[in-house]
Order: C-alpha cells, then sequence, then structure tokens
C-alpha cells in the first residue's frame, strides 16, 4: 500500500491519488474543493438552464413591443416568454461544465450539490408558475382594456 491511495475523494469517498488532479469516478477534486469535468477538466458549475443574455433580449423586446402593442399585450407575451424559459431551465439546469456543457449525473453529486440543485430547481419551479400566473392576469388585463375600448367607441 502505498501512501498516495491513503487520501478519499470528499464528494463520493472513493480513493483517490494524491497524484490525480480530481476523481477520476466523479471529478471531485480534493485539493480546489470543486468538481471538475469528467471530459475536459473545466469547472463544473451550478447552471440555471438559461441563458442570461436571453432575459436582457428579452427586456429589451419588450420595451419594443410595448411600444407597438400596448403595455399588457406585451406584459402577457413578455410573462408567457419568461414562463416558458424558466419551466425549460427547471427541466434542463444542473451541474454542468462551463467550457465544453458536460453534465454531472445525480448519482456523482455530493449531498451538499443535490440539496443546492433542488433548492434552486424548487425557486425556479415558484418563479415559472408566478410568471404563468402574471401573464395570465396581464391577458385579462388586455382583454378587459380592449372590451372596454370597444364598449366606449
Ligand atoms: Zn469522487
Ligand atoms: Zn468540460
Amino acid at each position: 500500500m502505498t501512501a498516495s491511495v491513503s487520501e478519499k475523494c470528499g464528494s463520493c469517498g472513493r480513493p483517490s491519488s494524491a497524484r490525480m488532479r480530481h476523481c477520476s469516478t466523479c471529478g471531485w477534486s480534493n485539493e480546489q474543493k470543486q468538481r471538475c469535468c469528467l471530459k475536459c477538466e473545466g469547472p463544473v458549475v451550478l447552471n440555471n438552464g438559461m441563458n442570461s443574455a436571453a432575459g436582457g433580449g428579452g427586456g429589451l423586446l419588450g420595451a419594443v413591443m410595448a411600444w407597438f402593442f400596448g403595455l399588457a399585450l406585451s406584459l402577457t407575451l413578455l410573462f408567457g416568454v419568461a414562463f416558458a424559459l424558466t419551466l425549460a431551465g427547471v427541466f434542463t439546469m444542473g451541474f454542468k461544465c462551463n467550457m465544453c456543457g458536460w453534465t454531472a449525473a445525480d448519482n456523482l453529486l455530493s449531498k451538499q450539490e443535490k440539496e443546492e440543485k433542488g433548492g434552486k430547481r424548487f425557486k425556479m419551479i415558484l418563479g415559472s408558475a408566478a410568471c404563468g400566473v402574471l401573464a395570465v392576469a396581464c391577458f385579462a388585463w388586455w382583454a378587459w382594456a380592449m372590451k372596454s375600448r370597444l364598449n366606449g367607441s
């Protein structure tokens, strides 16, 4: 028995050699206290499954739409899109490699990481539900505005 195998992986508990920079099974690096991609050794971080640039683009598009369609209808569309994006994010989120997009399977994650992922997923489901409710509310507002406009003329 050599000294190099006395170390254990901090995530999956398998014996890991000090010579290796990260665990060959789950990618956890004891030294850096973070998970590495098994493919390219890039940092694996909790990803919400959405592109943050999409949010900024959506905001800009919303401003243009509000000018064209009026506030109520464009808010309906925006919340509808946000609802779809967050819902898609709930299914695609997870611990992913920043460099190549490799996703760490659930059985590779440590207990803390699973809890972190579960907590974030729960928040996203709440956010998605809130966007859905707001989309319906704005649609009702728009329908009401159209109706009163028709009645008025
Ligand atoms: Zn491991
Ligand atoms: Zn990678």
